[in-house]
């Protein structure tokens, strides 16, 4: 098969790419079992991550960022996949700070962006509530505008980077006599913030290194200056507006995954063997990971697009669904064909299959679940 290029790639990415691979795979990946331990990643680490500019690689120097474009944000999402670095809850992070990038006055960039940039101040994004997940509009928590402050009042579940965040972008109703206009989002620095707590790490199914947690705010008072962008009712229309981005980012985790699995399983068949020969001599095996192989490479053509789109700026929203549902699901089934076909082994934890088939199955909830992705995809039809 000949070599396939993402068409975005260029010789500066490649050697990008080289530093990133060699950073996540000799000092990233033999920390995983330490974080998955602790169930978090150290603040040494995520400082780490960000001397080595792989955070904010997409953001202009100006902010401390990278210079980079999204193609460089998805180099570094490609190869921890690839080196099985789950645990840096570096998605959430990169979208709390494309938010305040986005939509921020030019006062929050200076003041948080080169911070998260430097992996000192790490981000979260803390829409979901116990009773509010696919319907954001019925948040609870409050945010009462009292003088020069923002007084929040609510809690937040499912949250990513719940422990170690110390920028949270918090989804808050400013006004609750109107529907998604009353909606702002308040940018939450916690350090020292009387009246907010954090609840204990959420024992989840995988991604045991990432410390999805709940949150409380009871009478927090934030600075007004903290609304994001300074326009009180906008926060609706500036999750819409980075809903592609979001969906683009799990989109490129899902490709990258599929052809990890691929590869470890086609590595894994040639070594085992039964009935006197490899597995990867055996029809079934070769018929499993021909089609887990084109499943991978047409989703890697897909991404490929929506990456390029992305760059642009002309990745629509119903596009970016599409990948994040049609990706991930074939994510879980791709991974569950590798799975199979390592037999008991692919059952036991030491084999990299078995977590990444528990990590995968949250791909297909958050960031929107993928039933309701197909509801946005519908309303464009
Ligand atoms: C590991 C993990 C990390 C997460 N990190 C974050 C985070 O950092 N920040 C954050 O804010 N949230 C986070 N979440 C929460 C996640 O975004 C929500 O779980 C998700 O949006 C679904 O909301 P819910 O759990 O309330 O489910 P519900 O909204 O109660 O949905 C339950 C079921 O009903 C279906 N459903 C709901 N509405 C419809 C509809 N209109 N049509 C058809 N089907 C529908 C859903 O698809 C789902 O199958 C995380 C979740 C997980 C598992």
């Amino acid at each position: 098969m000949t070599a396939y290029r993402s068409p975005w790639s260029d010789d500066e990415l490649d050697a990008f790419r080289d530093a990133v691979r060699r950073f996540a795979s000799n000092v990233l990946a033999p920390r995983e079992p330490s974080w998955q331990a602790a169930r978090r990643v150290d603040p040494a680490s995520w400082r780490e991550v960000g001397a080595m500019g792989m955070l904010l690689a997409g953001v202009p120097d100006a902010y401390g960022g990278g210079g980079g474009t999204f193609a460089h944000d998805c180099v570094v999402f490609e190869e921890l996949e690839y080196a099985g670095v789950v645990s840096l809850g570096k998605h959430v992070h990169e979208i709390c700070a494309h938010y305040v990038l986005a939509h921020g006055t030019e006062d929050q960039k200076r003041r948080w962006l080169p911070r998260m940039a430097r992996g000192e101040l790490v981000g979260a994004i803390a829409m979901s509530e116990p009773s509010a997940g696919s319907d954001l509009q019925g948040v609870r928590t409050r945010a009462v505008r009292a003088g020069g402050e923002y007084v929040l009042n609510g809690s937040k579940t499912f949250i990513s980077n719940g422990q170690i965040s110390g920028l949270i972008c918090v989804v808050a109703k400013s006004d609750v006599s109107v529907g998604a206009s009353g909606i702002s989002l308040i940018m939450v620095e916690t350090d020292e913030l009387a009246g907010f707590r954090r609840g204990t790490t959420l024992d989840k199914l995988g991604l045991h290194g990432q410390d999805t947690s709940e949150l409380y705010f009871d009478d927090c008072r934030v600075p007004a200056e903290n609304l994001l962008g300074g326009t009180e009712g906008a926060g609706f229309a500036q999750l819409m507006e980075q809903l592609p981005y979001e969906r683009a980012i799990i989109g490129v985790v899902a490709v990258a995954a599929m052809e990890r699995a691929v590869r470890l399983t086609t590595d894994y068949a040639r070594e085992r063997r039964a009935f006197g020969k490899a597995l990867v001599d055996m029809q079934n095996t070769r018929f499993a990971l021909a089609e887990a192989k084109t499943i991978a490479h047409v989703g890697r053509v897909f991404i490929d697009s929506c990456i390029e789109r992305c760059i642009a700026g002309t990745l629509d929203t119903a596009t970016a669904s599409m990948a994040k549902w049609w990706l991930t699901d074939m994510q879980c089934r791709v991974i569950d064909e590798c799975l199979q076909l390592h037999g008991g082994y692919g059952y036991m934890l030491e084999y990299p299959i078995a977590r990444m088939y528990a990590d995968a199955r949250a791909q297909r909830i958050y960031g929107g679940t993928n039933e309701i992705m197909k509801e946005i995809i519908a309303r464009a039809l």
